[in-house]
């Protein structure tokens, strides 16, 4: 027998038709490039929303168009979040942090035909301008008396585009399914991979990420995603604070500097804000040399990589602020797990407290979590078995776009992490099966540096491996096996230079007079990451 109840899309359109009535008074402030602090309602950018659709539609973009930001966390780009997908085109977010070549393929792959940008981006739009045949606009999110000079042909400001726009837009009905936004992951081998999502992951996202042992969300919150924009849609909190009635705190191009942040905290009485570790380490070193208090802030969620011990035990202890751990991933849009601690563990001691907290945590509803064995049978959850880590549910990836389906024969998708589950449901990632390494919350592909690596004269073999490193997460490490001849560590290093982001140039050198194989040849990172394990790079 049928349910009897009205089948409603689930569409980010609905997400702003709802904030823009019942919570159209939630503030979002801002800083940009051109506007120390910008402050509006949701009244007022959903007006400007309307606008940014008209000017969509009259640029030519189309349902199923992909329209692509390289922007910061502001009130433009998020504007820019519910005029494209609520239009029915999708909203690429792309990371301006990647080097150019990988932008290119990206924008390439992806087909953007017109690209909004950040004029703090405008040298590398100069750059690659030429190389990317699919774009037929340019956009510079900024107005026209902070336009840079520039040599792009037609490039236009994003407030000359809307100003003349009508605020009024007929949204086209959208069903659930159809793609909101695409975002490329540099978390697998080879070329970066792209993530469409649909509205309904999206909605269901939100509503599943916003819950009370989640980001838990409401009137009564002030969230600051530090988490950028163009990762994993700014971990979801452009959709889920308005929907929540969620004041949203933008920091701009500022997401690093401890001292804007500090300010913004205390200013606008954030109280929840999210991001990567190396964020908070700056944060943490900033409040304490300025012996400053941040009194409405309540926690933090850190996600992306493994949270630190002392992050969490100095923000508790010397600035009453409570540190969550989060995982999950951009093919999984992204919250997997969210790190709360049950009464029962909130009963125990401080150090099995801070034992839990170091986990990644409990599952959030709406996701299913297996551990497997490598031959691919379920673990029991007892803590101490390790597996591989698979996942399904509506806001998981079932393959990367124009590749098809990649799930295993149970319908799962592998994130190509390993971890156990404890008898409480605390998941632990405690290593990663996938060949990248993850340093400040940015990829980096190892084999991109063994090839490099192995392009030197000198160099027989060679491998690279993420090590711990306090502030990073992870660094990468060469280890090579050389030819007959000496050759320096800054010689090897001084070779990447240019070939790579600075980013991803390893810190160190180690010789080696050979490198451990698998019994099928390939190089056993496995056993690298067990010798390695304590090195440090410092
Ligand atoms: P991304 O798709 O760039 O968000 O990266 C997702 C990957 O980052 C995961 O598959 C993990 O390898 C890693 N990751 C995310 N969150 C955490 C965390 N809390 N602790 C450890 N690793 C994490």
């Amino acid at each position: 027998m049928q349910g009897q109840m009205i089948n409603s899309q689930l569409t980010i359109t609905e997400i702003m038709r709802h904030a823009e009535r019942v919570n159209s008074g939630t503030e979002v402030v801002s800083i940009t490039h051109d506007n120390p602090i910008h402050r509006y309602t949701l009244k007022e950018a959903f007006k400007r929303v309307r606008q940014l659709a008209n000017a969509l539609q009259d640029l030519g973009i189309k349902q199923g168009d992909r329209v692509a930001t390289l922007a910061w966390n502001d009130y433009r780009h998020l504007e820019l979040y519910y005029a494209v997908s609520c239009s029915g085109a999708v909203l690429h977010t792309v990371n301006p942090r990647l080097f150019p070549e990988q932008i290119e393929y990206i924008v390439n792959h992806a087909e953007d035909s017109v690209v909004f940008f950040d004029p703090f981006f405008l040298p590398l739009i100069e750059q690659l301008k030429e190389k990317l045949p699919t774009v037929t606009r340019f956009i510079a999110l900024t107005d026209s008396q902070h336009l840079p000079t520039n040599n792009i042909e037609d490039l236009t400001d994003y407030e000359t585009l809307i100003q003349d726009k009508s605020s009024q837009f007929t949204w086209p009905d959208i069903k659930e399914d159809q793609a909101s936004s695409l975002c490329y992951t540099s978390g697998t081998t080879g070329n970066p991979k792209g993530v469409l999502y649909s509205h309904r992951s999206t909605v269901l996202h939100s509503m599943g990420s916003a819950l009370p042992d989640a980001f838990s969300l409401s009137l009564d919150e002030t969230v600051m995603p530090i988490v950028p924009m163009f990762h994993v849609n700014g971990w979801g909190l452009a959709y889920s604070a308005p929907m929540t009635g969620t004041k949203l705190v933008l920091p701009g191009p500022k997401m690093a500097d401890g001292e804007t942040l500090t300010h913004l905290i205390n200013e606008e009485g954030v109280t929840m804000t999210a991001g990567v570790p190396v964020i908070w380490l700056t944060l943490l070193e900033h409040l304490k040399k300025t012996d400053t208090q941040v009194p409405s802030l309540n926690r933090i969620v850190v996600g992306g990589s493994a949270c630190p011990e002392l992050l969490i035990a100095e923000f508790d202890e010397l600035f009453n602020v409570s540190v969550h751990h989060a995982w999950g991933m951009t093919e999984m849009s992204p919250l997997g797990t969210f790190n709360q601690l049950t009464p029962s563990i909130k009963a125990q001691g401080q150090a099995q407290q801070m034992a839990t907290k170091l986990k990644q945590g409990r599952i959030v509803f709406g996701v299913d979590i297996r551990i497997e064995d490598w031959e691919g049978n379920e673990l029991d959850w007892t803590g101490n078995q390790f597996g591989s880590v698979k996942v399904r549910g509506p806001w998981v990836a079932s393959g990367y776009y124009k590749q098809g389906e990649q799930l295993d024969s149970n319908g799962y998708f592998d994130t190509g992490d390993v971890a156990s589950i404890d008898k409480n449901g605390y998941m632990m990632i405690t290593d990663r099966s996938k060949d990248v390494i993850k340093s400040g919350g940015e990829w980096i592909s190892s084999i991109e540096l063994e090839n490099i690596a192995v392009g030197h004269p000198d160099v027989k073999e060679a491998a690279v491996i993420g090590v711990s490193d306090p502030k990073w997460g992870e660094r990468p490490l060469l280890i090579v096996v050389t030819h007959q001849v000496e050759v320096t560590q800054q010689e090897l290093l001084g070779y990447f230079d240019g070939k790579v982001a600075k980013f991803c140039i390893p810190d160190a050198v180690v010789f080696v007079k050979d490198l451990p194989h698998t019994a099928t040849g390939k190089l056993s990172k496995k056993d690298l990451r067990t010798r390695f394990k304590d090195r440090t790079l410092g």
